[in-house]
C-alpha cells in the first residue's frame, strides 16, 4: 500500500511520498496448487493457453468447412493439446505446460506452413515462443539461445520450402485475411508475453527497493530510508516553516531481556514493541528502526509540546503492555529523548534528542525528555 507522509497538523497539508510503489502485481492465490512465486508464470501461461484454446477451436470448422479435413484434424489435436496444458498448469506444473505448448507450436507449424503456405502466415507463433520459453526457469541460457536457433532455422527452411505454395481451394483475399489473422494473433501474444516480463521486472524492482528501505524484523523503514526521509523533512521546514520535532526511542535493559530469555525473545519484544508504537502514531507520523533497540520517530507540524504528549501515551501504552516470554508476562518500559528541528543540522537535532535519551536515562529510565531549545 503507498503511504504518504502527511505533514498535516492540523492546518497545513504537505505531501511526501515516502514509501514504496503501489505493487503492481497481483499475489493473490487463486488456485490451489499454485505457490505463490510462481502466480506470474501461472498467469502467463493461463492467458495464453485461453489464447491458444480459442485459435485452435475455430480453425477446426474453418478447415473444414474449406475441405481441409487434414487440417482440421490437426487443430483438434491442437486444441486438445492446449486444453490438457491449461489444465496442467492448473495443477502446478507450470514448466511442463509451456513444454507441451511450446512443442505444439513447432509441430503445428511445421505441419500447417507446407499445407497453408507462407503466405497464410503460421509460421509467425514460432517467433513468439522464444520469449514464452523464457518463463520456463529449467531453461537455462545455452537451452534458450539453442531454442532460438532451431527455431530460426526451422522458420527460413519453411520459407525455402513453402514459400510458392498455394493452399488448395482458398482464394487470394482469403488467404491474406487468414494471414492478417495469423499475424495480429502472433502479435497479441508476444505482446500479452511481454508486459509479463515488464510486470515481472516492476515487482522485481519493488522489492528490492522494499528490501532496501526495510527493517527485516520489525519491517519498519530502516536507518538509510529514515535519513532520507529527514533531509526531505528539512527541505520542507527551509520551504514552509512547519515544525517538526524527532522522538528517539530506547528500550530500558534490553540486554537483560535477551540474557533472560534469549535472543529470540528480545526480537520478539523489538517487533512488538514497533507494532504497538506504530499502532499508536497517526498516519503521517514516521516510525524507523534507528539502531539495535532503539527507534527513531519523526513527527511532522509538531512542536515539543505536541510530541511530549505523543511520546507520553506511547510510554504509558508501552508500559501497561505484558509482553508473553516463555509463558511469563513482561514488562518492558521505554525512554523518549525529544528535540524539535530549528533549522540547524539534522544531525546536530538528532544529538539533542540523544542527549535528552541520555538525561532520560540518568534520571531512572521508563520517562520522557524534552531537548531545551537552542534558539531560546
Ligand atoms: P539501557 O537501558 O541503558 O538502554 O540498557 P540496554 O541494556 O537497553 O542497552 P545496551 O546498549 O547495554 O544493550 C542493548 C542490547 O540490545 C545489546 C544488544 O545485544 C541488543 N540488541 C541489539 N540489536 C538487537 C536485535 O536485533 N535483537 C536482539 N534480540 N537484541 C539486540
Ligand atoms: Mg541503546
Ligand atoms: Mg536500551
Amino acid at each position: 500500500m503507498p503511504c504518504f507522509l502527511a505533514t498535516a497538523r492540523p492546518a497545513r497539508l504537505h505531501l511526501i511520498h515516502i514509501d514504496h510503489k503501489p505493487n503492481l502485481v497481483p499475489t493473490l492465490i487463486k488456485a490451489n496448487n499454485v505457490r505463490q512465486h510462481d502466480y506470474r508464470t501461472f498467469l502467463v501461461i493461463n492467458t495464453i493457453a485461453y489464447l491458444g484454446i480459442a485459435v485452435h477451436f475455430l480453425l477446426i470448422p474453418l478447415f473444414y468447412l474449406l475441405n481441409l479435413e487434414r487440417l482440421a484434424f490437426i487443430n483438434l489435436f491442437s486444441f486438445l493439446a492446449w486444453v490438457l496444458a491449461w489444465r496442467i498448469n492448473n495443477s502446478g506444473n507450470h514448466q511442463w505446460a509451456i513444454g507441451l505448448m511450446i512443442c505444439e507450436v513447432f509441430v503445428h507449424t511445421v505441419l500447417v506452413v507446407p499445407i497453408m503456405g507462407w503466405n497464410a502466415g503460421f509460421q509467425y507463433y514460432l517467433i513468439g515462443s522464444i520469449p514464452f520459453s523464457l518463463f520456463n526457469v529449467k531453461f537455462n541460457g545455452r537451452l534458450i539461445i539453442l531454442t532460438s536457433f532451431c527455431l530460426c532455422l526451422t522458420f527460413i527452411t519453411l520459407n525455402v520450402l513453402t514459400v510458392d505454395v498455394v493452399p488448395p481451394s482458398i482464394s487470394g483475399t482469403f488467404l491474406k485475411m487468414i494471414n492478417y489473422v495469423n499475424t495480429m494473433v502472433a502479435f497479441a501474444a508476444i505482446g500479452i508475453i511481454t508486459y509479463y516480463f515488464r510486470l515481472a521486472s516492476l515487482a522485481l524492482e519493488h522489492d528490492l527497493e522494499l528490501l532496501a528501505h526495510t527493517d527485516s524484523l520489525t519491517g519498519l523503514l530502516n536507518r538509510r530510508r529514515m535519513q532520507e526521509v529527514l533531509e526531505r523533512q528539512k527541505a520542507l521546514f527551509l520551504r514552509n516553516d512547519s515544525a517538526f520535532t524527532f522522538i528517539i526511542v530506547d528500550i530500558d535493559h534490553f540486554k537483560k531481556i535477551n540474557d533472560t530469555y534469549g535472543h529470540f525473545c528480545g526480537d520478539l519484544v523489538l517487533s512488538e514493541a514497533a507494532a504497538s508504537m506504530k499502532a499508536n502514531l497517526r498516519k503521517g507520523d514516521v516510525l524507523a528502526r534507528w539502531g539495535g533497540e532503539e527507534f527513531l520517530i519523526l513527527l511532522p507540524d509538531t512542536d515539543i509540546k505536541g510530541a511530549h504528549r505523543v511520546a507520553e501515551h506511547i510510554r504509558a501504552t508501552i508500559a501497561d503492555k505484558h509482553f508473553v516470554l516463555e509463558g511469563k508476562a513482561v514488562s518492558v518500559t521505554m525512554t523518549f529523548g525529544l528535540a524539535q528541528y530549528e533549522g540547524n543540522s539534522i544531525d546536530e537535532s538528532l544529538k539533542l534528542a540523544d542527549n535528552a535519551l541520555y538525561e532520560g536515562k540518568e534520571a531512572g529510565r521508563n520517562c520522557v525528555r524534552g531537548a531545551a531549545s537552542i534558539n531560546p
